[in-house]
């Protein structure tokens, strides 16, 4: 990626959210690196960028049609009201939907358990030629497993290598993989799930278990620390995201798209056909 900033940002973004040396527990959330104006800025800024994302994204689509085997996948990480579902909907709501592949992962079900943990998440992984977005990923295995005792350590302890392992055999496939992490302070959580309960509208939002995970704040926090430390990799490094702005998260989030599509220098696949023919044939047709 290119080290010189986007146009409305002060620095090459990329660069300032990468994760390499975070300490996770003293992010500070609310901040907006790379960027130093207001919110209805940060919106303007994000649909001018949006353009340029759904272009790429139609040019990806397109070299996909004619053979390219290249996709990207967005993986999404972030405690519960930090903003996963929004930043589906408002940043690849920016972007034609047949060219998005969006897949969640709850809690496994019974025949997922009885496989390896990465089996549901390999029949997720984006189609040629797609962008993919994990709303929740395998890390929950070793965040929510981790946290919950939900398998002994001996076996979430090996998991990071096995990621690790994983995810560079899909880039070698021709799949591009942008990791965020979105940084939400324990305040702001706290005002989402009031809000949650507060307004019948979002009362579908909430889950009981939500209290549960926000108990164990500090838990998360250190298993948070762990798959930064341990899976931020070359082939797939991670961005730490501000999220108590949803603004700015947005923002940040489609620039990190835009700029790994830019990074795959796409180019409008050539016609498969004779253009000069064609237009000879469509010319040629007599009314009916
Ligand atoms: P939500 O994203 O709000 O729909 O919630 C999904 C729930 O599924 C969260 O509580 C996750 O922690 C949980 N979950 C996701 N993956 C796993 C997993 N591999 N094992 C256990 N729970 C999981
Ligand atoms: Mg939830």
């Amino acid at each position: 990626m290119s080290s010189s900033p986007s146009p409305g940002f002060t620095t090459n973004l990329p660069a300032a959210l990468a994760a390499s040396g975070t300490s996770w527990s003293t992010v500070d959330a609310a901040s907006t690196p790379g960027f130093d104006r207001d919110k209805d800025a940060g919106k303007e800024l994000m649909s001018a960028r949006g353009k340029i994302l759904s272009e790429l994204q139609e040019r990806l689509y397109a070299c996909g049609k004619s053979g390219d085997h290249r996709s990207v996948l967005l993986v999404l990480q972030g405690m519960d009201t930090s903003g996963k579902g929004g930043m589906v909907r408002h940043v690849l709501g920016m972007v034609e939907p047949q060219g998005v592949d969006h897949a969640t992962f709850g809690t496994p079900t019974e025949e997922e358990r009885a496989h390896p943990f990465l089996w549901r998440v390999e029949k997720k992984l984006p189609r040629p030629g797609q962008i993919g977005v994990f709303d929740r990923s395998h890390y929950e295995d070793v965040l929510i497993v981790r946290v919950n005792e939900l398998a002994p350590p001996s076996v979430w302890r090996t998991r990071y290598d096995e990621i690790n392992d994983f995810e560079r055999r899909v880039v070698e496939s021709g799949t591009t993989i942008v990791k965020v992490a979105m940084a939400l302070s324990w305040e702001q959580q706290g005002k989402r799930l009031a809000r949650r309960l507060r307004r019948p509208d979002k009362y579908w939002k909430y889950d009981p278990s939500d209290i549960e995970a926000r108990e164990k704040w500090v838990a998360y926090q250190e298993a948070y620390q762990a798959v930064l430390d341990r899976t931020d990799t070359e082939w797939a490094p991670w961005y730490v995201v501000p999220s108590d702005h949803k603004w700015y998260s947005r923002l940040a989030v489609t620039e990190l798209l835009t700029g790994a599509l830019t990074s795959l220098d796409l180019q409008w696949p050539p016609a498969d056909f004779d253009v000069e023919h064609e237009k000879q044939r469509l010319a040629s047709l007599p009314r009916p």
